[in-house]
Protein backbone atom coordinates (compact mmCIF):
# COMPACT_ATOMS: atom_id res chain seq x y z
CA UNK A 1 0.00 0.00 0.00
CA UNK A 2 1.32 3.50 -1.17
CA UNK A 3 2.43 5.23 1.89
CA UNK A 4 1.25 8.38 2.16
CA UNK A 5 3.39 11.90 4.02
CA UNK A 6 2.07 15.02 4.74
CA UNK A 7 3.95 18.04 4.42
CA UNK A 8 4.93 19.50 7.82
CA UNK A 9 3.25 22.68 8.54
CA UNK A 10 5.91 25.75 8.81
CA UNK A 11 6.89 26.26 12.28
CA UNK A 12 9.21 29.25 13.11
CA UNK A 13 10.63 30.63 16.40
CA UNK A 14 11.93 33.80 17.94
CA UNK A 15 13.84 32.78 21.00
CA UNK A 16 15.64 35.12 22.83
CA UNK A 17 17.90 35.07 26.10
CA UNK A 18 16.81 37.26 28.74
CA UNK A 19 20.22 38.89 29.55
CA UNK A 20 19.06 42.25 28.56
CA UNK A 21 16.08 44.09 27.02
CA UNK A 22 15.26 43.50 22.90
CA UNK A 23 18.10 46.02 20.73
CA UNK A 24 17.21 47.11 17.09
CA UNK A 25 19.63 43.79 16.42
CA UNK A 26 17.27 41.28 18.13
CA UNK A 27 13.86 43.26 17.12
CA UNK A 28 14.67 42.59 13.27
CA UNK A 29 15.28 39.49 14.09
CA UNK A 30 12.23 38.76 15.78
CA UNK A 31 10.63 41.17 12.95
CA UNK A 32 12.41 38.87 10.13
CA UNK A 33 11.55 35.34 11.22
CA UNK A 34 7.96 36.70 11.97
CA UNK A 35 7.36 38.21 8.67
CA UNK A 36 9.02 35.09 7.22
CA UNK A 37 7.04 32.14 8.65
CA UNK A 38 3.52 34.10 8.42
CA UNK A 39 3.99 34.83 4.90
CA UNK A 40 4.81 30.97 4.34
CA UNK A 41 1.37 30.69 6.52
CA UNK A 42 3.40 29.22 9.14
CA UNK A 43 3.12 29.49 13.11
CA UNK A 44 5.39 31.77 14.86
CA UNK A 45 6.66 30.18 19.00
CA UNK A 46 7.93 32.18 21.29
CA UNK A 47 10.96 30.92 23.81
CA UNK A 48 12.66 31.73 26.56
CA UNK A 49 16.34 31.02 26.94
CA UNK A 50 16.74 31.21 30.41
CA UNK A 51 18.56 28.44 31.36
CA UNK A 52 21.60 30.61 32.24
CA UNK A 53 20.18 32.04 35.94
CA UNK A 54 23.09 33.99 36.41
CA UNK A 55 22.74 36.02 33.39
CA UNK A 56 19.24 36.04 32.88
CA UNK A 57 16.55 38.30 34.94
CA UNK A 58 12.72 37.64 34.96
CA UNK A 59 12.59 41.32 34.52
CA UNK A 60 14.21 41.44 31.27
CA UNK A 61 11.91 38.46 30.07
CA UNK A 62 8.56 40.43 31.13
CA UNK A 63 9.67 43.30 29.08
CA UNK A 64 10.69 41.34 25.75
CA UNK A 65 6.98 40.37 25.84
CA UNK A 66 5.25 43.53 26.62
CA UNK A 67 7.50 44.83 23.45
CA UNK A 68 6.67 42.41 21.53
CA UNK A 69 2.87 42.59 22.10
CA UNK A 70 3.23 46.09 21.51
CA UNK A 71 4.72 45.77 18.64
CA UNK A 72 1.92 43.53 17.27
CA UNK A 73 4.43 40.76 17.33
CA UNK A 74 1.63 37.93 18.69
CA UNK A 75 3.28 34.25 18.55
CA UNK A 76 1.05 31.24 18.38
CA UNK A 77 0.27 29.40 21.54
CA UNK A 78 2.00 29.95 24.82
CA UNK A 79 5.71 30.66 25.26
CA UNK A 80 7.71 28.02 26.73
CA UNK A 81 10.70 28.69 29.31
CA UNK A 82 13.62 26.92 29.31
CA UNK A 83 13.91 27.24 32.87
CA UNK A 84 11.37 25.13 33.64
CA UNK A 85 12.35 22.37 31.22
CA UNK A 86 15.73 21.21 33.03
CA UNK A 87 14.54 17.97 33.57
CA UNK A 88 13.83 17.35 29.76
CA UNK A 89 17.33 17.88 29.22
CA UNK A 90 18.58 15.78 31.39
CA UNK A 91 16.41 13.07 30.85
CA UNK A 92 18.21 13.13 26.97
CA UNK A 93 21.40 13.61 28.44
CA UNK A 94 21.01 10.20 30.38
CA UNK A 95 19.24 8.43 27.53
CA UNK A 96 20.08 9.03 23.82
CA UNK A 97 22.99 11.34 24.01
CA UNK A 98 24.79 8.95 26.85
CA UNK A 99 27.42 7.80 25.05
CA UNK A 100 28.45 10.94 23.33
CA UNK A 101 29.03 12.65 26.89
CA UNK A 102 31.39 12.32 29.09
CA UNK A 103 32.38 14.57 32.30
CA UNK A 104 35.45 16.78 32.66
CA UNK A 105 37.38 17.77 35.37
CA UNK A 106 39.72 20.15 33.42
CA UNK A 107 39.09 23.82 34.51
CA UNK A 108 39.58 26.93 32.61
CA UNK A 109 42.90 27.64 34.56
CA UNK A 110 44.13 24.28 33.52
CA UNK A 111 43.13 24.29 30.27
CA UNK A 112 45.01 27.78 29.63
CA UNK A 113 48.17 26.80 31.15
CA UNK A 114 47.84 23.13 28.43
CA UNK A 115 47.54 25.93 26.27
CA UNK A 116 50.39 28.09 26.40
CA UNK A 117 52.48 24.61 27.14
CA UNK A 118 51.27 23.71 23.65
CA UNK A 119 51.11 26.58 21.82
CA UNK A 120 53.24 24.98 19.00
CA UNK A 121 51.13 21.46 18.62
CA UNK A 122 48.51 22.11 15.86
CA UNK A 123 46.36 19.38 16.35
CA UNK A 124 45.42 20.74 19.50
CA UNK A 125 45.63 24.62 19.23
CA UNK A 126 43.39 27.00 17.00
CA UNK A 127 43.54 25.00 13.96
CA UNK A 128 42.52 26.67 11.01
CA UNK A 129 38.28 26.68 10.57
CA UNK A 130 36.56 26.26 7.29
CA UNK A 131 33.69 28.44 8.87
CA UNK A 132 34.60 32.08 7.75
CA UNK A 133 32.87 34.13 10.75
CA UNK A 134 33.92 31.81 13.85
CA UNK A 135 37.25 33.06 14.05
CA UNK A 136 40.02 30.42 14.58
CA UNK A 137 40.37 29.42 18.54
CA UNK A 138 41.42 27.07 20.86
CA UNK A 139 39.49 23.79 21.35
CA UNK A 140 39.71 21.24 23.87
CA UNK A 141 41.65 18.59 23.76
CA UNK A 142 40.17 15.80 25.12
CA UNK A 143 41.62 14.88 27.67
CA UNK A 144 39.08 13.55 30.10
CA UNK A 145 37.41 11.48 26.71
CA UNK A 146 38.38 8.03 28.03
CA UNK A 147 38.84 9.30 31.45
CA UNK A 148 35.28 8.00 33.09
CA UNK A 149 34.32 11.22 35.33
CA UNK A 150 31.66 10.81 37.28
CA UNK A 151 29.05 12.70 34.83
CA UNK A 152 26.63 14.02 37.75
CA UNK A 153 29.83 16.18 40.00
CA UNK A 154 31.79 17.74 36.95
CA UNK A 155 30.53 19.31 33.88
CA UNK A 156 29.77 17.07 30.90
CA UNK A 157 30.60 17.61 27.67
CA UNK A 158 29.49 16.05 23.95
CA UNK A 159 31.46 14.34 21.40
CA UNK A 160 30.96 16.49 17.72
CA UNK A 161 31.49 14.42 14.81
CA UNK A 162 35.04 14.94 13.01
CA UNK A 163 33.17 15.30 9.41
CA UNK A 164 32.35 17.61 7.56
CA UNK A 165 28.28 19.03 7.74
CA UNK A 166 26.47 21.07 5.17
CA UNK A 167 23.27 23.08 5.57
CA UNK A 168 22.25 24.87 2.67
CA UNK A 169 21.45 28.66 4.32
CA UNK A 170 18.80 30.19 2.39
CA UNK A 171 20.22 34.21 3.51
CA UNK A 172 23.88 33.12 3.48
CA UNK A 173 23.60 30.23 0.83
CA UNK A 174 26.09 26.83 1.08
CA UNK A 175 27.85 26.02 4.47
CA UNK A 176 30.42 23.11 4.88
CA UNK A 177 32.07 22.55 8.42
CA UNK A 178 33.19 20.17 10.56
CA UNK A 179 31.78 20.49 14.47
CA UNK A 180 34.69 18.90 16.09
CA UNK A 181 37.45 21.14 14.07
CA UNK A 182 35.72 24.46 14.32
CA UNK A 183 34.14 23.89 18.18
CA UNK A 184 35.32 20.63 19.67
CA UNK A 185 33.65 18.65 22.39
CA UNK A 186 31.19 21.50 23.75
CA UNK A 187 30.10 21.60 27.45
CA UNK A 188 26.32 20.93 27.74
CA UNK A 189 25.92 20.89 31.30
CA UNK A 190 28.08 22.99 33.56
CA UNK A 191 28.92 21.90 36.99
CA UNK A 192 26.68 23.56 39.23
CA UNK A 193 24.10 21.71 36.97
CA UNK A 194 23.32 24.85 34.68
CA UNK A 195 22.18 23.46 31.05
CA UNK A 196 24.27 25.26 28.18
CA UNK A 197 22.57 27.02 24.89
CA UNK A 198 23.75 24.35 22.78
CA UNK A 199 21.67 21.16 24.13
CA UNK A 200 18.82 23.02 25.38
CA UNK A 201 18.13 25.13 22.22
CA UNK A 202 18.99 21.86 19.77
CA UNK A 203 16.26 19.68 22.07
CA UNK A 204 13.68 22.53 22.15
CA UNK A 205 13.71 22.91 18.35
CA UNK A 206 13.64 19.18 17.53
CA UNK A 207 10.64 18.76 20.21
CA UNK A 208 8.64 21.98 19.12
CA UNK A 209 8.84 20.77 15.31
CA UNK A 210 10.05 23.93 14.15
CA UNK A 211 11.03 23.24 10.17
CA UNK A 212 12.27 26.85 9.42
CA UNK A 213 15.18 28.67 11.84
CA UNK A 214 15.76 31.93 11.34
CA UNK A 215 18.25 33.65 14.10
CA UNK A 216 21.58 36.39 13.71
CA UNK A 217 24.32 35.40 11.68
CA UNK A 218 26.50 34.96 14.76
CA UNK A 219 25.12 31.76 15.34
CA UNK A 220 25.63 30.30 12.45
CA UNK A 221 28.75 29.16 13.73
CA UNK A 222 26.83 26.81 15.72
CA UNK A 223 24.62 25.06 13.56
CA UNK A 224 26.40 21.93 12.91
CA UNK A 225 26.83 20.89 16.18
CA UNK A 226 23.21 21.64 16.70
CA UNK A 227 22.63 19.42 13.61
CA UNK A 228 24.46 16.57 15.22
CA UNK A 229 22.98 16.90 18.60
CA UNK A 230 19.11 16.63 17.25
CA UNK A 231 20.04 13.35 15.12
CA UNK A 232 22.28 11.91 18.13
CA UNK A 233 18.99 12.87 19.89
CA UNK A 234 16.67 11.38 17.35
CA UNK A 235 15.00 14.36 16.24
CA UNK A 236 13.75 15.66 13.34
CA UNK A 237 16.25 18.04 12.19
CA UNK A 238 16.03 21.68 10.18
CA UNK A 239 14.56 22.12 6.98
CA UNK A 240 15.07 25.32 6.25
CA UNK A 241 18.33 27.75 7.59
CA UNK A 242 18.40 32.02 7.50
CA UNK A 243 21.08 33.77 8.98
CA UNK A 244 20.12 37.32 9.29
CA UNK A 245 23.10 39.48 8.52
CA UNK A 246 23.93 40.96 12.03
CA UNK A 247 23.34 45.28 12.48
CA UNK A 248 26.29 47.77 12.72
CA UNK A 249 25.88 51.03 14.54
CA UNK A 250 27.10 54.05 12.83
CA UNK A 251 30.58 53.31 13.50
CA UNK A 252 30.72 49.61 12.34
CA UNK A 253 30.34 48.37 15.72
CA UNK A 254 27.89 45.23 15.78
CA UNK A 255 24.60 46.09 17.94
CA UNK A 256 24.94 43.21 20.93
CA UNK A 257 23.87 43.45 24.42
CA UNK A 258 27.55 43.31 25.00
CA UNK A 259 28.56 46.55 23.24
CA UNK A 260 25.72 48.15 25.50
CA UNK A 261 22.94 48.61 22.54
CA UNK A 262 19.97 50.60 23.48
CA UNK A 263 16.74 49.03 24.56
CA UNK A 264 14.32 49.54 21.89
CA UNK A 265 11.25 52.12 23.02
CA UNK A 266 8.07 51.28 22.00
CA UNK A 267 5.94 54.33 22.75
CA UNK A 268 5.93 54.79 18.65
CA UNK A 269 5.86 50.93 17.81
CA UNK A 270 4.48 51.71 14.45
CA UNK A 271 8.07 54.13 13.79
CA UNK A 272 10.31 51.69 15.16
CA UNK A 273 8.23 48.80 12.56
CA UNK A 274 8.90 51.46 9.70
CA UNK A 275 12.85 51.45 10.88
CA UNK A 276 13.17 47.85 11.38
CA UNK A 277 11.75 47.18 8.09
CA UNK A 278 14.02 49.74 6.12
CA UNK A 279 16.90 48.20 8.02
CA UNK A 280 15.56 44.94 6.46
CA UNK A 281 16.09 46.58 3.03
CA UNK A 282 12.37 45.59 2.94
CA UNK A 283 9.68 47.35 0.59
CA UNK A 284 8.07 50.56 2.28
CA UNK A 285 4.68 49.47 4.04
CA UNK A 286 2.01 52.30 4.85
CA UNK A 287 1.95 54.04 8.79
CA UNK A 288 -0.87 52.41 10.06
CA UNK A 289 -1.05 50.52 13.52
CA UNK A 290 1.39 47.68 13.96
CA UNK A 291 -0.79 45.02 13.34
CA UNK A 292 -1.96 46.79 10.01
CA UNK A 293 1.63 47.37 8.91
CA UNK A 294 2.70 43.76 9.69
CA UNK A 295 0.20 42.11 7.32
CA UNK A 296 1.46 44.46 4.45
CA UNK A 297 5.21 43.53 5.37
CA UNK A 298 4.32 39.78 5.72
CA UNK A 299 2.15 40.07 1.94
CA UNK A 300 5.59 41.67 0.92
CA UNK A 301 7.98 40.02 3.00
CA UNK A 302 11.37 39.21 0.68
CA UNK A 303 14.19 37.35 1.53
CA UNK A 304 16.43 38.77 -1.57
CA UNK A 305 17.86 41.76 -0.51
CA UNK A 306 19.32 40.17 2.45
CA UNK A 307 20.80 37.24 0.32
CA UNK A 308 24.49 36.75 0.99
CA UNK A 309 24.94 39.67 3.04
CA UNK A 310 26.79 39.43 6.51
CA UNK A 311 26.24 42.99 7.86
CA UNK A 312 23.44 45.69 7.70
CA UNK A 313 24.28 49.39 8.65
CA UNK A 314 22.15 51.45 10.45
CA UNK A 315 22.29 55.23 8.96
CA UNK A 316 24.64 57.79 10.89
N1 LIG B 1 18.96 32.75 22.60
C1 LIG B 1 19.80 33.19 21.52
C2 LIG B 1 20.05 34.68 21.62
O1 LIG B 1 19.29 35.39 22.25
C3 LIG B 1 19.21 32.91 20.16
C4 LIG B 1 19.26 31.49 19.86
C5 LIG B 1 18.71 31.01 18.54
O2 LIG B 1 17.95 31.74 17.87
O3 LIG B 1 19.01 29.87 18.22
O4 LIG B 1 21.02 35.15 21.06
Amino acid sequence: MPTQTSALPPVGRFAPSPTGELHLGSLTTALASFCHIKSLGGKWLLRIEDTDTERCDRQFTEQILIDLEMLGLHWDGDAIYQSERLDIYNDYLSSSLYPLTYGCLCSRKNLEQYWAQNSTHKDVNSVQSTNQILPNRQRYPRRCVAANHDRQQHKLRIQLPDYQIGFNDGIQGMQWDNPQQTLGDMVVRRQDGMINYILAASLDDGLQNVTHIMRGLDILPMTTAQISIMQAAGLPTIDHWYHLPLINNADGQKLSKQNLAQPIDTTDPSQLIAEALTLLQQAVVDMDTPENMLKQAIAQWSNEPLQGKQQLNLPD
